[in-house]
């Protein structure tokens, strides 16, 4: 029998008489009682599918799997062990999950109900912030340390694009309530995380919970600021106080959603597959947001610079493990514009197709390329090589040497 955690499979030990312990499990009375710590296996992170995803990049956003993959939790390896070889230890002929076993144990019978909990989930909206909670945020999201948020946040009230920084209220004082739906407007023109978001003001506003000063907030001067000209730190820090204005003041209502859409798929009224479909269109309409904003907004810290921009859509294009591929790939209408490193046209020439060369042909259409090898003369040759995009699945490349023409190679 397993239980879900120790303290239980104690209580139905006591009741069984299995009051003979072994290595992660009682035994007795013709029972082996086991339990789990709550989850044993838990979902594999990102790099489990992809190493190349151990590091966050907003263009490999959002990460979906076509089959979860799962792992055992890392302090729960002794228990899954234990659990795995009582499963085909000889003494157990029947495997009974402990919750299960109670409702078997009443089926067909009578059952009184004793007592009813009945909870009440609300989902609070966040507080705005004081520069402890921004601090803490900062070195969670962002990696900053204390000192460096305050250097920051010091340096955007200087600019006078915060209030005064040195708080510790959560709450504007009743006076600022009427200017809250505009500063929220300017909020959403200078990052662009939603459209006209619904303003509860009366939330963030309480007098009397503001002592010397009012909480950290955005001011005015953000609708005259090109925030392009910001540090990076600093525009970071401001897209936090930003994004937290706009959940404190817009709906509760994302967790809440989701709480009872799930409830609905346990009671039958929506498909698994229809709940996943919801959560994946969320996803990819936040990383959307978050990929409108300008690169000096950007959230996440991304270490790979663009190579150039993609002659099919003008879109950046990066260097991937095997190819360098525009970032236009997860587009609805999606760029199919890709160089692969091993490319057939620059590998019989016995040349990789590297960084370099394909930041020439991105910026220029063409590069000159020196020692290339000629399988017909097994002589090396120099010569131009153009970028030749038909559009097609590959790339096509043509060479042209000085004087004496050209020569193709197309692929379909
Ligand atoms: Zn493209």
């Amino acid at each position: 029998m397993i239980a879900e955690k120790p303290s239980v499979a104690q209580s139905i030990a006591k009741v069984l008489g299995a009051t003979s312990r072994e290595d992660g499990c009682l035994v007795g009375n013709g029972y082996i009682i086991s339990w789990c710590f709550g989850h044993l296996v838990e979902l594999a992170s990102a790099d489990a599918y992809d190493p190349h995803y151990a590091k966050w990049v907003l263009n490999d956003l959002p990460i979906i799997p076509e089959n979860w993959k799962y792992v055992v939790s890392a302090d729960k390896g002794k228990q899954f062990e234990i659990l795995s070889g009582l499963m085909s230890d000889k003494r157990v002929d029947g495997l009974v999950c402990a919750t299960e076993a109670i409702c078997t144990a009443c089926a067909g019978k009578a059952a009184v109900v004793q007592s009813i909990t009945r909870q009440e989930k609300t989902a609070q909206p966040p507080k705005l912030y004081d520069l402890t909670t921004l601090q803490r945020d900062a070195n969670r999201i962002l990696g900053y340390t204390a000192q460096q948020t305050l250097d920051y946040i010091q340096s955007l009230y200087e600019k006078k694009l915060v209030t005064y920084p040195r708080t510790d209220s959560k709450y504007l004082t009743d006076d600022m309530q009427d200017a809250i739906p505009e500063l929220v407007k300017t909020v959403c023109t200078s990052f662009p995380f939603v459209e006209n978001p619904p303003v509860h003001a009366e939330r963030v506003i309480d007098s009397s919970k503001v002592s010397d000063h009012h909480v950290i907030i955005l001011t005015r001067t953000l609708a005259g600021t090109d925030l392009s000209g910001l540090p990076t730190g600093e525009t970071s820090i401001l897209s936090l106080i930003a994004a937290r204005l706009l959940c404190a003041v817009g709906e509760p209502c994302v967790t809440a959603e989701w709480e009872a859409k799930l409830q609905q798929v346990e009671h039958g009224e929506l498909s698994a597959s229809g709940f996943m479909g919801g959560i994946i269109k969320l996803t990819n309409g936040l990383i959307k947001n978050a990929s409108t904003l300008k690169p000096g907004q950007n959230l996440f810290h991304s270490d790979r610079e663009a190579i150039g921009i993609c002659p099919r859509c003008g879109k950046p294009v990066y260097e991937g493990k095997k190819s360098l591929y525009c970032s236009g790939y997860k587009d609805t209408l999606p760029c199919g514009f890709s160089l692969r490193k091993n490319d057939r046209f620059f590998s019989a020439k016995k040349k990789a197709l590297t960084r370099k060369i394909a930041a020439a042909l991105l910026k220029d259409g063409q590069v000159s390329i020196t020692g290339l090898y000629s399988q017909k003369t097994r002589n090396s040759y120099d010569a131009t090589v153009l970028l030749a995009d038909t559009g097609g699945k590959y790339v096509n490349f043509m060479l042209e040497f000085s004087g004496k023409g050209q020569e193709r190679t197309f692929r379909k």
